[in-house]
């Protein structure tokens, strides 16, 4: 059986995982029958409504729509008191560990104390609903519990990954007019303390930014230049603050974040989110896709909340599921290459959601090392950020999971707030490489180029038919840019800008970008399966594929892979692997070179950037690449493909 058709391998979910599902097979009936009674029904009975709304969506003038019209809600209030008030203040809500190996644990009752201490500081610093926060703190609990004192302000955050420059910090402060930027003296990563501070210092150095005061969350503990009047230490004004903070209640419509998109493919967009709506959806999914029960699992989402999976999947999601979840600091090889096991372990973790770029990271450290631990406590497995190839997914299901977990590969955008494609795990079985349909309450499709549906065999771009809670509510200040981005394509209908095709089963599987997609001698290629195809060759641990252009195919293939480590980089291995591919897929497929390379270049959120690819393989300078996580990348595939 070839990688590209894996999709007559099916996995049942055991039976005590069917019987035991918080949804079942109905589901998609009771929502496909009314889908905004449906969502109506979710909301009313997951959120803790401070006043019922009363329509449920408002779509008179798209692509702007409004949900559950006249809802007053705090979603702060919806992660903590209410779990309080509930009895469960005793429930841990975080576990937090450091990388250094220090660890502090946070119950529902303590996040609660510090979320309203945080509050209480933010608006004696003046920020009030409306206003905007930017957020730039490594993962700590003090980045979550910053989030939180916003939603309970009113104010909306603007996360900031750590690891971005002073000069991304500066743009989205600006972008966003933030008044308070919240960071830290430094974090740890692969045991070495690096310095945050002064990236700040240099982002409001220009004097262009609107922002009066920085507060600074001493984690490290190294020397920081304390600016007077402008800056305070968060353990000087937050940890002395009063913990009891009365909410208030606003419109299901208030702002809850910006949050700018990884830059796969461009420059990164400032994408709005509301409240109500966005914690609708988010809780959903909790239930139906992660099936969480929060008495009694311990959840583990590895994302870094400077991207929407941490916003969704650490932040809001399962704290608002009142869940126990595991926050971790740091990388996974430090300071062995079997910490995340470690902590698995530890915590008795039940549920783990991480990127497909981890999970072949570990398949090439090899599966001794996961082994050696108890991973006993998992239940169920998800997937997020990129295809996961099918060689991952059986190496995930069987070495992480025990042949008894459950995948959900889950297919979303920061821009749809929430889980959009994903099996539910009590419901079907699962297929490796495919996230098969929309939940309950979604309706996507994979239309032609001009829109007709369904698209044939070689797939087509992929659209969602309707509104939904958690969708993007624009782009920040950019309404001609939203409009034109995701709606002019087709009438009323969303483009995701990703290419897709159904399965005879109707499963969805995803072949790549729509910027990325290769167009050989008049055939339309997927980069995802011929990259599942090489990662499926023993020699290979990650793959890459490019369209270049090409004098006369139009386009040609053009793979950079990453070997194993006993694999030999030479002519006669890359033209092996070009084989592979020609009699897997078919000989149109056929990579005309196999570059080797060390390293692929990747977003911060572990996504493969293609288009620098390109521009090595078209012999162009590389372009804008700020959103890259370690830029020196980009010099040594230079280095190896020149050699090669
Ligand atoms: P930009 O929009 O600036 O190029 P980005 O698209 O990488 O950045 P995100 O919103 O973080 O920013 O990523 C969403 C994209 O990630 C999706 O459009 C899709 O291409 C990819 N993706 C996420 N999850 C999956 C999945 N389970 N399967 C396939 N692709 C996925
Ligand atoms: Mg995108």
């Amino acid at each position: 059986m070839t990688d590209s058709t894996a999709e007559s391998e099916t996995f049942a979910p055991p039976e005590e995982f069917v019987t035991a599902a918080n949804v079942k097979a109905d589901e998609y009936e009771r929502a496909d029958a009314d889908y905004l009674s449906f969502w109506a029904e979710q909301s009313r009975d997951l959120v803790d409504w401070k006043e019922d709304f009363g329509e449920t969506l408002d779509w008179t003038n798209p692509p702007f729509a409004k949900w559950f019209i006249g809802g007053k809600l705090n979603v702060a209030y919806n992660c903590l008191d209410r779990h309080v008030i509930a009895g469960n203040g005793d429930r841990v809500a975080i576990n937090f560990e450091g990388e250094p190996g220090d660890s502090r644990t946070f119950t529902y009752a303590e996040l609660l104390a510090e979320v309203s201490k945080a509050a209480n500081t933010l608006a004696d610093l003046g920020v009030k609903a409306g206003d905007r926060v930017a957020i730039y703190l490594p993962m700590i609990p003090e980045a979550i519990i910053s989030m939180l004192a916003c939603a309970r302000l009113g104010a909306a955050h603007s996360v900031v990954f750590g690891g971005f420059s002073a000069d991304a910090l500066r743009s989205r402060i600006i972008d966003a007019e933030a008044r308070v930027v919240i960071t830290a003296d430094g974090s740890y990563r692969r045991t070495k303390a690096t310095s945050l501070k002064p990236a700040v210092d240099d982002a409001l150095s220009h004097g262009d930014t609107p922002v009066e005061t920085v507060l600074v969350v001493r984690r490290t503990g190294q020397d920081v230049e304390m600016v007077d009047g402008r800056d305070q230490w968060w353990h000087e004004s937050v940890e002395t603050a009063s913990p009891e903070h009365e909410c208030e209640f606003f419109d299901s419509e208030n702002p809850l974040f910006i949050l700018y998109t990884s830059g796969t493919t461009g420059k990164p967009k400032g994408i709005l989110h509301t409240s109500g709506g966005y914690l609708t959806q988010v809780l959903y999914s909790m239930k139906a896709v992660f099936d969480i029960k929060p008495e009694s699992d311990v959840f583990w989402c590895t994302a870094d909340v400077g991207w929407v999976t941490g916003h969704s999947y650490v932040t809001y999601g399962p704290l608002a599921a009142g869940a126990t979840q595991i926050v971790y600091e740091g990388t996974p090889d430090t300071p062995h290459q079997g910490r995340w096991w470690e902590i698995i372990e530890k915590y008795k973790a039940t549920i783990l959601y991480a990127a497909p770029t981890a999970i072949r990271t570990f398949m090439k450290w090899g599966e001794e090392i996961p082994a050696k631990y108890d991973l006993s406590s998992l239940r169920l497995l998800g997937s997020v950020g990129e295809p996961i190839n099918p060689e991952a997914w059986r190496w995930y299901h069987r070495v992480i999971g025990g042949d008894r977990c459950p995948i959900v590969d889950t297919w979303w955008q920061t821009e749809t707030g929430a889980h959009m494609i994903a099996p539910l795990p009590g419901v079907m079985s699962t297929k490796p490489g495919s996230s098969q349909r929309a939940i309950p309450g979604v309706s996507v499709d994979v239309v032609d180029d001009a829109g007709n549906s369904p698209a044939g065999p070689e797939g087509g771009l992929l659209v969602i038919r309707q509104p939904w809670p958690s969708m993007l509510r624009g782009i920040w200040k950019d309404p001609e840019r939203f409009k034109e981005t995701y709606w002019s394509r087709f009438e009323n209908t969303y483009f995701a800008g990703d290419g897709a095709r159904r399965d005879e089963d109707g499963d969805i599987w995803f072949l790549g970008r729509v910027d990325d997609v290769m167009n050989v001698s008049g055939h339309r290629l997927s980069t995802t399966e011929i990259e599942s195809s090489l990662v499926a060759h023993p020699y290979v641990a990650e793959a890459a594929v490019v369209g270049a252009d090409d004098a006369t195919s139009g386009q040609a293939v053009v793979a950079f892979v990453i070997v194993g480590n006993n694999v030999e980089d030479s002519p006669e291995t890359s033209e092996e692997l070009r084989q592979h591919v020609g009699k897997d897929i078919g000989p149109i497929a056929k990579p005309k070179k196999v570059h080797i390379v060390s390293e692929l270049p990747k977003t911060r959120s572990g996504k493969i950037m293609r288009r620098l690819l390109k521009d090595v393989a078209e012999h162009r300078k590389v372009g804008d690449s700020s959103t890259l996580a370690d830029s020196s990348v980009m010099d040594l595939i230079e280095e190896s493909v020149a050699k090669s």
